[in-house]
């Protein structure tokens, strides 16, 4: 083959539909049996037989450029696969935040000044955040913290509570004390600050597998690229112009590679490739890569027959944090998932989740509880929790800084993945962009006819 990308998630889809779309020959190799890493469908019996959901409710925004491109790309029909609306947030004690129909900035400026359940108060501390990071073209001073950043420009502890750590916690999946602020204000330029288009929410219409993997599973097999799932690569060396990989079949080869794994787990493939002479760039790569922490997120499903319930609205912010001191959710959001098997079923993600001791049932009979008490439901039928232990990596100041090309003297070997894009948290978004240059530069390689392209030696 001409480029293997090893690692089938959003980055490694991505990397594969650019390569295969520039004309190499390619091959995806995935270690599970599906396509999708942490962003992938699931079939699960939650006691009313088989229904299909997401390993975790993901929740895309229109900022999200290149993921919706992508999926345009491979699904023509990519449009009536997702559900998108105006960026509405509500949440207790009546808060609401709704972006008005008008152009960037007044869309902002007039869903601040309308916000229901802040008070003036919270309606300027908001404002003066915004404009503050405005003013400083969205540039925070290095290792600021996003508690530090809310403390300096004046936001009262109530406004964090109900608003900043909500939205901080499910943009970074970190708590305001170490999350980094530079990401945190990126992530506001780029949704709030930015077109109000960009600020849309955006939702598979049904699961997360209908929206990319499965179309493009479909697109890459019918240009001729090769899909191994249930297969780990073991090591890679890199010997004369070949990449080899070792596969539990035997060895694939390949010109170029693109890793497109959790930061940890190139780390360990990298270090398969080193000798001795692959400079100090190398051995550093994998030790940096090998520092990302990772932070769980746990989403617990809810189901009530469809005759007990009606449509929820479609997004519910539950404010976790406000409710530890009364009582109240455990969960940071609520989304309403539809109707399948005549049962109305909710999805309630907790972010930067602690890991439950022993079973999931704990964890999962307070959430169901805890929800059912603060929206004023009826119990839940039935309950059922995924729990991803590495669900991003933790989003601080200090986390390395990957950039690509990688240096280091491994030619035709290309990483991408979430943590690559330096502002972006762990999201699809940054893990499309991330696989999609990388892809671009495996291919690129090939045209030029070389080992190495340029600034990866
Ligand atoms: C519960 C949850 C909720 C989330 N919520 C959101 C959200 O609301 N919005 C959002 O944008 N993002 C969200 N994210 C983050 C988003 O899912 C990730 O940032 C993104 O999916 C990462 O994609 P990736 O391709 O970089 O990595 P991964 O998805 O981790 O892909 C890596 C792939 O490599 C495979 N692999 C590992 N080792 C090997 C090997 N040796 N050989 C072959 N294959 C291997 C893995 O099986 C995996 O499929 C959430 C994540 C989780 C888990």
């Amino acid at each position: 083959m001409d480029v293997c990308v090893i690692g089938g998630g959003w980055a490694g889809i991505a990397a594969a539909v650019e390569a295969c779309a520039a004309g190499r020959s390619v091959s995806l190799i995935e270690a599970a049996p599906q396509l999708g890493g942490r962003a992938r469908t699931i079939e699960v019996d939650m006691g009313f037989g088989l229904v299909r959901l997401d390993n975790g409710q993901h929740l895309m925004m229109g900022a999200y450029r290149e993921t919706l491109a992508l999926m345009n790309r491979v699904a023509p029909d990519s449009r009536q696969r997702l559900c998108r609306e105006p960026l509405v947030l509500r949440g207790p004690g009546g808060f609401t935040l709704q972006a008005a129909r008008l152009p960037a900035p007044f869309h902002l400026a007039v869903a601040f000044a309308r916000a229901r359940g802040l008070g003036l108060a919270g309606r300027a501390a908001c404002i003066r955040l915004m404009l503050s990071l405005w003013r400083h073209h969205w540039q925070v001073p290095e290792g600021e913290t996003v508690a530090q950043l809310l403390a300096r420009t004046g936001q009262p502890s109530w406004l964090i509570e109900r608003l900043w750590e909500p939205l901080c916690v499910s943009a970074l999946n970190t708590p305001t004390d170490i999350a980094c602020a530079r990401t945190f204000a990126a992530v506001l330029r780029d949704t709030l600050g930015a077109a109000r288009a960009a600020s849309d929410f955006i939702l598979p219409a049904d699961t997360l597998g209908d929206c990319l993997p499965e179309p493009a599973t479909a697109w890459l097999t019918g240009r001729g690229a090769r899909i191994l799932l249930r297969t780990p690569a073991r090591s890679i060396r890199h010997i004369g112009s070949e990449w080899h990989i070792a596969l539990p079949g035997g060895v694939h080869r390949a010109r170029a590679v693109v890793l497109a794994l959790p930061a940890a787990n190139s780390s360990r493939l990298m270090g398969s490739a080193l000798e001795s002479d692959n400079g100090p760039g190398i051995h550093a790569l994998c030790h940096a890569l090998s520092l990302f922490r990772s932070i769980p997120i746990a989403t617990t499903y809810l189901a009530w027959p469809e005759t007990d319930l009606s449509p929820l609205p479609r997004l519910t912010m539950l404010g976790k944090r406000r409710a530890q001191a009364g009582a109240a959710p455990l969960g940071d959001w609520l989304f309403d998932r539809g109707v399948q098997r005549g049962h109305r079923i909710a999805s309630v993600v907790v972010s930067n989740a602690a890991a439950p001791e022993g079973s999931l049932a704990a964890l999962t009979a307070a959430v169901s509880a805890s929800t059912a008490q603060a929206l004023r439901l009826p119990s839940p039928a039935y309950a059922f929790t995924v729990f991803e232990r590495r669900a991003t990596f933790a989003c601080v100041p200090e986390r390395p800084h990957i950039t690509q090309p990688i240096s280091g003297n491994l030619p035709g070997l290309w990483i991408a993945g979430d943590y690559t894009e330096r502002d972006y948290p762990a999201t699809i978004e940054s893990a499309v962009r991330s696989g999609l240059r990388a892809g671009a530069l495996a291919a690129g390689l090939m045209a030029r006819g070389g080992a190495a392209a340029p600034g990866n030696t």
